[in-house]
């Protein structure tokens, strides 16, 4: 199409409308190449117990540092990835990393928790996503108690009916399922319960207008409440002030994560934090090498 234009026999777009068609071309031919030329890596952002503070695991966040441009951000990467169907192969390459990561920080008795990894729309819709858990945990060695898949809302709203028996299926290999992005889409309630999920995640947009409007806590308020109601764990996410996390723990949040509490991080840093957590807290006890 962008050839067509620059032909010059007529316009199709307007020059900046084909600049952005032409970005997005280049962004996911360079998407493409990523992954042989191993320019994606894994951060990890910690996850706490509002109660104590303890950590209980990590979030792993995929980043892409191209050749030429530096960091890009995954809000505009990991779209593109979804369009082109590239999130298939980019997505068996997080799970399968994030499954070893884990393996190996066990390995070394740290007290990793529970790592998180996030999963598109199209890996479930593929049908075949339980199957490849499945053989990368068997691969890895990594307990499936200590995967959990994080699904935005925005996703489970369109497809959840069709795809319900696949979320039956990760459950019973013993995998958590949590609900994203919670309060962005439109999950009617009555749909919600009968998910097989067991962590309700709320959005960032509440957390932030917490502090600055009376609406923002008494939304934040009932969705805590709708979680716990439904039996689920329920995390805040985006957590960056005091206030807010002092609100959240005072209605019962279980878990936060956010900036206000520890940004994503290398691996090697998650796995020291992990080693300063559990020499801080006795409480919290190290794995032993090589059991789960
Ligand atoms: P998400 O799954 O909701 O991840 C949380 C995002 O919020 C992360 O952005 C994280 O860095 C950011 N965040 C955490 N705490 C705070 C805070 O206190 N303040 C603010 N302003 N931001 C905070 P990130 O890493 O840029 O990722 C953006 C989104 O990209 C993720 O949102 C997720 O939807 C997607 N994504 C990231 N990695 C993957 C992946 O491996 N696979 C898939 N399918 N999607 C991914
Ligand atoms: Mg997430
Ligand atoms: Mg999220
Ligand atoms: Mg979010």
């Amino acid at each position: 199409q962008a050839k067509e234009s620059s032909r010059g026999g007529y316009r199709l777009f307007e020059p900046r409308l084909n600049e952005l068609a032409l970005d997005r071309m280049r962004l996911e031919s360079d998407l493409r190449r990523a992954l042989e030329r191993q320019e994606f890596q894994l951060h990890y952002q910690p996850v706490f117990t509002l109660g104590d503070g303890q950590l209980v695991g990590a979030e792993a966040l995929l980043r892409w540092t191209h050749p030429e441009r530096g960091p890009v951000s995954p809000a505009e990467f990991i779209p593109v990835a979804e369009d082109s169907g590239l999130i298939i192969p980019i997505g068996a390459w997080v799970l399968e990393e994030a499954c070893r990561q884990a393996r190996a920080w066990l390995d070394q008795g740290l007290a990793i928790g529970v790592i998180a990894v996030n999963v598109a729309g199209l890996q479930i819709q593929r049908g075949d996503l339980a199957e490849t858990v499945a053989a990368v945990l068997a691969r890895t060695g990594l307990p499936a108690e200590r995967l959990e898949l994080e699904i935005s809302e925005s996703y489970i709203v369109r497809h959840a009916e069709r795809d319900l028996r696949q979320l039956a299926r990760l459950r019973e290999l013993g995998v958590a399922l949590a609900i994203d992005d919670f309060g962005t889409g439109q999950t009617s309630l009555s749909h919600l319960w009968r998910l097989p999920l067991s962590k309700l995640k709320v959005d960032r947009a509440f957390i932030k207008d917490l502090e600055r409007d009376a609406a923002g806590a008494t939304v934040t308020r009932a969705v805590i409440g709708l979680g716990h109601g439904l039996g689920f764990v329920v995390q805040a996410e985006g957590v960056e002030t005091e206030g807010q996390a002092a609100f959240l723990k005072a209605h019962g949040c279980d878990l936060v994560q956010g900036f206000g509490f520890a940004r994503p991080m290398p691996a090697a840093d998650f796995a020291r934090r992990c080693a300063e957590a559990t020499r801080g807290n006795p409480g919290c006890i190290a794995e032993k090498p090589g059991s789960p």
